[in-house]
């Protein structure tokens, strides 16, 4: 172990392990196969890459975005690590240097993308190959249950038994009970090692509000922090545009990201929110997943989060260097009765418990921060910095503090009388859009309405693709795959689409191209 810790000190240029991270690098040399939970920067990628640097090698990397593939191997490259990727984002060049590398046995890690790994051809070149270590990272996606549930990760671990099941270690933030069982289910053909690291981010105080109008009350939060970095998250593209635009007016450096702007736009903005201190960044959720900066000093939710494990992992992104850090949702009534009409219309079970579930976090009296780790299936105690841990303690306290306390509300109260109330309240349409309505579908999943006849559509036109490229329409995409695609925001469809599918067989290269042109005809 000395001798992997002078590599990480000389290849990283990090004094030392991070808490967790030892125990699994451990494992990991032992032969074990691992199933980690660390909360987000706890510094995951260190679990799969210093094992490759010490014998441990070649390491196959299975990454959801071609983006995080592509920072990790910049990163690793200019360390003097052998690693490449093999995925349709690559230039040609890129792809035959890689190759190259492995033919010469060189290659330490090479990072796939999962549609990638289905290939036959890849297959057979990971066979030969004989990885000593399968890394899964950000596992959760191997989850129907989860938010970013990707169809072609469900298949890694089916996969991976045809070159030989290797050892393998799966990473995630997230991980829901539920999500956990998935990911052993279907990704370990043995019975992996558990590492749970708490999940608690003590130095970030979560606190819930009601949302009156979402500029002043988001212009509040951003007073509040004035010169720092931060993120909101809004419900929809538009709302993210509109709130991005508005605060730029008041001269605050804000920035849109969402995946209907063009690529050059959306790392464009992204470049700046990294480099400057006090940027914030106002996005839809397709912001954020890999993203390593450390200063963010707070994240607001403009509308209720999807689900609590995708809460987590939005505020997680706040005060990685461990100052304090600050989350706070905005609730408007409208969510509310959107929330509660979509929860009982809910046909399917799964949806219902997580939309109960945010429900129980954002209007429950205990502590927010309990709750949230209940969820994620650790126990704890109270974090005695969120809202109602404040509000608690403010009652327990003397008579005098709360009369004091009192006055100090009522002083806000005022002062919110003169700031908050000359503003109408705006009809908030993106919530009650996406959970109106929903329909189940023979695999089990929900969609909407409309999106259900979207996938209708979408299954035609894979038929007519098929015919034309004369396969089977499953061989040309899985069902799990449209259901996937009929969920994008017809907006955001073409970039979303590109990250979930890799076009570099003709046959869905064709697909996506009909998909799109069918998305811009009817939205
Ligand atoms: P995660 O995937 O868990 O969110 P990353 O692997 O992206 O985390 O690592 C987060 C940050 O922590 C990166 O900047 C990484 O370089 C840094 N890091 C990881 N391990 C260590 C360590 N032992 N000492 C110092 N920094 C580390
Ligand atoms: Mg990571
Ligand atoms: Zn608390």
């Amino acid at each position: 172990m000395d001798a992997v810790e002078a590599t990480l000190r000389r290849v990283f240029g990090f004094a030392g392990f991070r808490a967790g991270q030892r125990e699994i690098v451990e494992a990991v040399l032992a032969g074990d196969d691992v199933f980690a939970l660390m909360p987000t920067g706890a510094g995951k990628s260190l679990l799969y890459q210093l094992p490759a640097l010490v014998g441990v090698a070649p390491v196959v990397v299975i990454s959801p975005l071609i983006s995080l593939m592509r920072d990790q191997i910049t990163a690793l490259r200019a360390k003097g690590v052998a690693a490449g990727a093999l995925n349709s984002g690559n230039e040609p060049e890129d792809n035959a240097t890689t190759l190259a590398m492995i033919e010469a046995r060189k290659i330490r890690l090479l990072y796939v993308a999962p549609e990638r790994l289905a290939l036959d051809d890849t297959i057979d070149m990971l066979a030969r190959m004989r990885p000593r270590l399968l890394a899964i990272d950000e596992a959760h996606c191997v989850s129907r249950w989860g938010h970013d549930f990707r169809p072609d990760y469900a298949r890694i671990g089916e996969i991976a038994r045809r070159f030989g099941a290797p050892q393998t270690i799966a990473v995630t933030a997230t991980a829901a009970p539920r999500t956990r069982a998935d990911i052993e289910d279907l990704l370990f053909y043995r019975r992996p090692r558990h590492f749970v690291h708490s999940f608690a981010r003590p130095n970030i105080a979560i606190s819930v509000r009601r949302r009156r109008h979402a500029l002043s009350d988001v212009a509040g939060v951003i007073r509040g922090h004035r010169g720092e970095s931060g993120i909101v998250y809004c419900g929809s593209r538009a709302a993210t545009d509109q709130l991005a635009h508005a605060l730029a007016e008041n001269g605050v450096a804000a920035l849109p990201y969402h995946a209907g702007l063009d690529a050059a736009t959306r790392s464009a903005n992204q470049d700046e929110f990294l480099a400057r201190a006090d940027s914030v960044m106002v996005a839809t959720i397709a912001f954020g997943m890999g993203i390593d900066k450390k200063d963010v000093r707070f994240v607001c939710h403009a509308d209720l989060p999807h689900s609590i494990e995708a809460y987590y992992q939005e505020i997680g992104r706040a005060g990685r260097d461990g100052l304090p850090a600050e989350a706070v949702a905005f609730v408007s009534r409208m969510a509310w009765m959107a929330h509660g009409a979509a929860q009982r219309d809910l046909a399917s079970d799964a949806r219902a418990d997580e939309l109960a579930a945010v429900n129980d976090f954002a209007r429950g009296f205990d502590c927010r921060w309990r709750t949230v780790l209940h969820y994620l299936g650790e126990r704890a105690e109270t974090c005695g910095s969120c809202d109602n841990c404040r509000r608690r303690m403010v009652w327990l306290r003397k008579p005098q503090a709360l009369a004091r306390a009192a006055r100090g509300v009522f002083t806000q109260r005022v002062s919110r009388l003169f700031t908050g109330r000359a503003v109408e309240a705006e009809p908030d349409e993106s919530f009650s859009l996406e959970l109106a309505h929903v329909a189940r579908v023979d695999d089990g999943a929900e969609l909407t309405v409309e999106q259900a006849r979207r996938l209708a559509r979408f299954k035609a036109l894979r038929t007519q693709v098929a015919r034309r490229s004369r396969m089977a329409p499953a061989q040309v995409a899985a069902d799990a795959t449209l259901v996937t695609l009929a969920r994008l925001d017809p907006s955001d469809f073409s970039a979303r689409a590109r990250d979930i599918v890799d076009a570099a067989d003709p046959a869905v290269a064709l697909l996506l191209r009909t998909l799109e042109t069918e998305t811009e005809r009817t939205s």
